[in-house]
């Protein structure tokens, strides 16, 4: 798959806006500053696909980009940042647990962690939804560029002793948008899923 022929198609407020839900599907979640906006502009070799800075309260919109006909890439809002009020923060769970329960074409999930504080309740929350309704989930631990090659190897381990503790088919990856670090490994598992 060619992930610079991403396109926006469309911004949904909510999963029933979102198209028809045919063909393939992987999303990206992640908390507010967790990098996935970078992630996804790095993946499709678009500086502004998904905007790097965003206000908050701006970012609860599902943003659709279209691969083909038949694949999608699935930007869900970032969510735990710290300014929102709990009644919007409480909005946005119920809405992300809903399409990962109930969307059908949904064939992944990538989890978009710095890796400098992953696994935060959310975080875990999200995993164990995907894992329920049996959805591939791929820890990405971005930011690696901000540790040393020591600390960075100790957090990839750290977390593979903790992802078999959710049961399902969850992998870890390190990742930085900075020097690509990553980036073939996030490419090869989109592949797969979208091929599937
Ligand atoms: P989002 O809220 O999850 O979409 O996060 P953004 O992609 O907007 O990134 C949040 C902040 O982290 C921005 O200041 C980015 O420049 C920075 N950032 C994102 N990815 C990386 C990375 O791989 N390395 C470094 N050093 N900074 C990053």
């Amino acid at each position: 798959i060619n992930f610079g022929q991403a396109q926006f198609l469309t911004s949904a407020p909510d999963i029933r806006k979102l198209p028809a839900d045919q063909g393939i599907e992987v999303a990206f979640a992640g908390r507010s500053n967790a990098g996935k906006s970078s992630a996804l502009n790095a993946l499709t070799r678009q500086r502004q696909l998904a905007r790097t800075s965003k206000t908050p309260g701006r970012t609860q919109l599902i943003n659709v980009f279209t691969l083909s006909d038949h694949q999608r890439l699935i930007d869900l809002p970032g969510y735990g940042f710290a300014k929102v009020p709990l009644e919007v923060k409480l909005k946005w769970q119920k809405s992300l647990g809903e399409y990962l329960q109930m969307r059908d074409c949904l064939r992944g999930l990538v989890v978009l962690m710095d890796i400098r504080h992953p696994f935060k309740d959310l975080d875990q929350e999200l995993i164990h939804w995907a894992v329920e309704s049996d959805i591939p989930v791929l820890a990405v631990l971005t930011k690696a560029d901000k540790l040393k090659s020591g600390a960075r190897k100790k957090a990839l381990m750290d977390a593979e002793e903790a992802v078999p503790g959710f049961g399902g088919d969850v992998r870890v990856i390190t990742f930085s948008s900075l020097n690509k670090h990553g980036l073939p490994e996030l490419e090869s598992t989109l592949n797969s899923w979208l091929t599937q």
